[in-house]
Formats: C-alpha cells, structure tokens, sequence
C-alpha cells in the first residue's frame, strides 16, 4: 500500500512569540503579513500616504527606509501623522551601514519605530563591525524594541564568507561553493542573534530572516534556519523581479516553506511596474496565505478560465467587478461582519462546470456559454434560490451577495 503523506500543512515549527507594538509575530500567532514603503522616508507626505495606503491593504506591519539624517528625523512626525490618520500598523526602520550613528544622533527616531531591521553584512567592517552592531542593540534595549537581524544574499558579510570559503578550501573534499554561501547565511544570522543575547537583547525580541533570490536556495536556506534555531522566522524572496515573475517565484519559494510549517511572517518583494501600486505585493501575500488556507482576509471569488464556450467577455467582467466589490467592501465589513473573509463566490462561465462548482461556494453564478438559455441560475449556500436574465445580471448578483453578507454574517454592535 502506498503511503500517501498528510493532507495540508504540518502544524507550524514552534518559535518564540515576538510583540511588535500591537503585532505578535511567532508563538502561535497567525502568520503575519507585511510591506515596504519605496518613498524617500525624508518625504514625510509620501510616505505617510504610501505607509497609510499598505496598512489599509491589509498589511500588519510597515517598514520603511531609515537611510540619512532626514530619514531619521521624519520618523517620529511620520509615526504621529499615521497615528492621527487612526493608522496603527507598527513601523520598523530598515537599517544599513549607518544605523548605529542615525539612531545616536536621533533617539526619538528608535523611540518611534515598533522594530528595528539590522542587516549584519551592513553594519560595518573589521573592528567597528561589532561595535557598530552592539550600538544598535543596545539602543533596542534602551527602548525595548524587538530586532530582526536580516541577512541578504546580496550583502552578506564578506570576512564571514572568505573565512567560511577558507575552511572549506582546506578541507580534503571541499563542498560547492553555493553549499558554503548558504551555510554561511545562516550563520551570519545566528551568530548575530547570539551576539544580541550577548549583549543583552531578550531571546524572545529577536526575528531572523535571511533573504535570497532564488528559489531553490530559499528553501534550502530556511530549512537549515529553521532546523537550527527557535527565534521567530520573517519569510521573503529578495529582488523577487516584477509582475508575474516576483509572484509566482515568491509563491513558489514561500509555499513550500509554508507548507513545512516555516515562516512567521511573510513580505512578498515585488518591483513595481513604473506607476504601479505599491499595494500589490500586500495583495499577493494575503492570497499566498488564503489559497493555502493559513489565513482568510477577503472573500474570494473562484472563477473558471473560460473556454470556447463562453462567447463575450462578460464572464471575465463579472468576475472582475465582483473581485474588486468584494476586496473594496473589505474595510467596511471587516469589523462589521465577523467571518465574511473566508467566503467564497464562484462566478462560471457555463453549464459544464458552473452549477458544481457554484454549489460547493457560498454563493455561485453559472453565467450562459454559447448556445446555451441566456439565463443565469445562482446558488446559494448549495441550492438554486433564483434564476438571473436580461440586462442586470451583474447588478442582481451583486445584491443578492449583499443580501448574504448581513444575513449570514449578521453585524456585530457598534
Ligand atoms: S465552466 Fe464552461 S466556460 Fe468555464 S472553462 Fe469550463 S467549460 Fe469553459
């Protein structure tokens, strides 16, 4: 007999609980999403309105780049203006090469901020490495901040590498190359973690993260980070690319760490196209974590591809435009109508399929395909309630969803 393995996902790797200001990352939280600004942080309105426009796209926690003197002074005003829009999603400051001298000079900044991103292959060279490093610790002690120390493929420390390349090379069957940079990614980020502990950061204020761009190496490194330690594990393809690439590479990579039960939180990295809304990538990871059934933020709409048989493209439209209600509807209905996240619509394009599969949703539209009655049968919690026709189909169905909405998931008192 063959053994087939579990269905669905093994129960989560046990890491340490982190509280970043009102966020709990680890422990058994759920797996939180989060995002990162692309304006210059010295532009306090941009970022405002880009940090204000991730949060209310769902993202849990927004970082931003603390990079100049400016940066570092616009974070206080940035984090009372969110504060003042009624935006509460923590800020964490991205820090590199000169953190430890702009947190010095700007305290009310790490005051500020609910975490700080320390990269260990940026925080200086030789003997001022480690100095530079315990300066930031030890301003995350002063103002109780957690850290995540985040490695990246494309800046991991260089003494670490050549001495780690060094070792190997001696060896009588040295490894491949890339076997030693994952190794050593990994390294860098707990001989860090250690370091912090060291220095008096709390084991349960640190996250760890330790970024590449490949898949196959992502996996392969957090499977080893995982294995290796118990501190809370940030998830993320690095320099993911743009539009459908960085999605499906950061899906590909994530899922299957997912899958195994590694990963915190996750931040999918997508290049905007030029113009593009930054709000993607906060989309993309709350459907890598809904269609994986780990979390629900929104209802979805399951929709078929569409064949030859559907002979207009107002399948397509429907689905589109009920998509968008749905998502657009979302901040409204979130705190009013506890659940309506993990409702699923199915919008089909023809009879094949259509009935099936809109009995197995909450609510279905089996749509006309060609040479079929121009009638449209919707289902309702798996039964045919009403049959749709003529010109207001898309209309209907939108109100018949509404209609679902308040009465399955009655309103909660104001
Ligand atoms: S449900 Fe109908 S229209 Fe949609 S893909 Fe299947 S056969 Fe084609």
């Amino acid at each position: 007999m063959t053994c087939l393995p579990p269905y669905g996902p093994v129960p989560r790797r046990t890491s340490r609980a982190v509280q970043v200001g009102s966020v709990v990352i680890g422990g058994n939280a759920p797996i939180v999403v989060q995002s990162m600004t692309n304006t210059d942080t010295a532009d306090i309105e941009g970022t405002v309105a880009q940090a204000a426009a991730l949060a209310r796209a769902g993202s849990e926690i927004v970082r931003i780049t603390v990079n100049t003197a400016e940066a570092a002074a616009a974070v206080p005003r940035i984090r009372d203006r969110l504060d003042a829009m009624g935006v509460d999603a923590p800020l964490v400051g991205d820090f590199h090469f000169n953190g430890h001298r702009l947190l010095t000079q700007q305290p009310a900044c790490a005051e500020a901020l609910a975490k700080l991103r320390i990269n260990p292959g940026n925080v200086g060279r030789g003997s001022k490495r480690d100095e530079q490093f315990a300066t930031m610790i030890e301003f995350a002690c002063r103002y109780d901040k957690p850290v995540r120390i985040g490695v990246n493929w494309g800046s991991l420390d260089p003494e670490l590498i050549a001495r780690m390349m060094d070792d190997n090379g001696r060896q009588a069957q040295p490894e491949d190359a890339a076997v030693i940079t994952r190794r050593a990614l990994v390294a860098s980020a707990i001989d860090s973690a250690q370091l912090a502990e060291k220095l008096g950061l709390a084991r349960g204020r640190i996250l760890l993260s330790c970024k590449v761009s490949g898949v196959q190496d992502l996996i392969a490194v957090y499977r080893d980070l995982a294995a290796q330690c118990d501190y809370a594990l940030h998830l993320g393809l690095t320099e993911a690319g743009m539009g459908s690439k960085g999605i499906v590479a950061s899906t590909a990579a994530m899922s299957v760490l997912l899958q195994e039960g590694i990963g915190d939180t996750i931040r999918v990295s997508l290049t905007p196209e030029p113009g593009g809304d930054r709000t993607r990538e906060v989309v993309v990871a709350q459907e890598i974590l809904q269609t994986m059934g780990l979390r629900s933020f929104t209802p979805m709409v399951i929709a078929c591809p569409g064949c030859g048989r559907t002979t207009s493209t107002f399948f397509q439209e429907l689905a589109e435009d009920i998509q968008t209600y749905l998502r657009g509807q979302m901040p409204l209905w979130r705190g009013r109508h506890p659940g309506v996240e993990t409702m699923n619509v199915a919008v089909m394009g023809c009879v094949v399929n259509g009935p099936g599969e809109s009995k197995h949703a909450n609510i279905g539209i089996s749509l006309p395909g060609s040479g079929e009655n121009p009638v449209a049968p919707v289902f309702v919690d798996g039964a045919k309630t009403v049959t749709l026709k003529g010109e207001h189909i898309a209309e209907e169905f939108q109100r018949i969803v509404e209609q679902y909405v308040k009465e399955k998931y009655p309103a909660t008192a104001a």
